[in-house]
């Protein structure tokens, strides 16, 4: 069989960056072994700038593809939701083809992996003939606590299609936010699949704590506009994350996303938990929704595992994690690039279960090879 030899500037694993070093691939992509160049051999490639493994894209919604530009920036998250709600339908052949573009245009800026939420069954087309890998995180909303049979059972029927194709352990039923899911809706989630991956919208816009402290804040207009009773709803004083973590299961990971107003404070909810818990950044849509980031230093210093997203085409310019990446050291220049670009690689695709395959540069596995540039400015996929 023939090998490929890459010689990077710089070579980033999985876990460290290094130079000097030879990356072998077999013909079909798959990593065969690392070595230091006096030992490579023959046939080396060189390569300008750095390489590492295909990105993870831990947060996106696919099916908004067609929303590209349709929501102005900066409106606030309640805006923003609201305008979703009442702008995603458009006849089934415009948003079928946003999302094949969108799903292309991931794959050439070198993302391998996405963990997708689903509203609807509208993506399953295009991820049947995609090289990416999928997770589906199907979605159930529900406001009302006595609508959650119906709420379920409709995110249940999203559900058995993707089952048609996708194997069990790549898709979940999973809420999509504290404020919009009821606790007798998410009993239903939770014990459904008390092992499977969840993700959840955690903690993006201030209205969220500032409904669960005191049930005050900019939730409540929102609730106001779109006709919701919400007298059933009884603040408790603490904020989002330790008022519902418990609602979880204990044995089911979390994908806790875009944590823009979580504290220090709030971690400690999840101290001694059986399953692991991932943290995704999504700076890109902060910045367009709000103008907002998370304190993303105080998140690393915590030991917690990061990963990255793009949230949708509805909230993002492009679906790319290297604009993702530069909108992290643009903003914090002291978190380490090498640090950045495992919550890029190898975090997101343990948070996907998917890290036999992808995440890192070992022996057996075929993760995808790209290149960074000498700038980390474009992304080229070499394999
Ligand atoms: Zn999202």
């Amino acid at each position: 069989m023939g090998f490929r030899k890459f010689l990077p500037d710089q070579l980033f694993d999985g876990y460290r960056i290094s130079t000097q070093q030879v990356l072998i691939a077999n013909a079909d992509g798959t990593i065969e072994d690392i070595v230091p160049v006096t030992e490579a051999g023959d046939g080396v490639e060189q390569i300008a700038g750095l390489i590492c493994p295909g990105f993870v894209n831990a947060h996106c919604h696919l099916e908004l593809s067609h929303l590209k530009n349709a929501i102005q920036p900066h409106t606030g998250l309640p805006d923003f939701l609201y305008q979703v709600v009442n702008l995603r339908s458009l006849p089934p052949e415009v948003i079928e083809e946003a999302i094949a573009q969108a799903d292309r245009s991931m794959y050439e800026a070198g993302i391998v992996a996405v963990g997708d939420i689903c509203n609807t069954a509208s993506t399953l087309k295009q991820k049947q003939r995609s090289p990416v890998y999928y997770h589906q995180f199907v979605e159930a909303i529900g406001f009302n606590p006595a609508g959650a049979a119906a709420r379920f059972d409709a995110a249940r029927q999203v559900y058995e299609q993707f089952l048609s194709f996708f194997p069990e352990k790549q898709v979940s039923i999973v809420p999509h936010a504290p404020y919009s899911v009821t606790p007798e809706l998410w009993a239903l989630i939770r014990d459904f699949a008390p092992y499977s991956i969840q993700s959840i919208h955690n903690q993006e816009c201030p209205g969220e704590n500032e409904w669960f402290v005191r049930k005050s804040g900019e939730l409540v207009g929102f609730y106001e506009k779109m006709g919701l009773n919400t007298n059933f709803f009884e603040p408790s004083g603490r904020n989002s994350l330790p008022c519902y973590i418990d609602r979880f299961a204990p044995t089911q990971p979390l994908l806790l996303v875009h944590n823009v107003c979580t504290s220090r404070e709030d971690l400690a909810c999840l101290e001694g938990r059986a399953a692991p818990v991932y943290f995704c950044l999504c700076p890109g849509a902060n910045l367009y929704i709000s103008q907002t980031l998370p304190d993303i230093p105080m998140l690393a210093q915590s030991g917690l595992s990061l990963v990255i997203g793009t949230d949708s085409l509805a909230s993002n310019h492009q679906l790319s994690i290297l604009e993702e990446i530069r909108h992290i050291r643009r903003h914090f220049p002291e978190l380490p690039l090498e640090n950045i670009l495992s919550w890029a690689t190898l975090n997101g695709a343990k948070a996907l279960q998917a890290d036999a395959i992808l995440g890192s540069f070992e022996k057996g596995k075929k993760p995808g090879i790209i290149s960074l540039g000498e700038t980390l400015s474009r992304v080229k996929p070499l394999h």
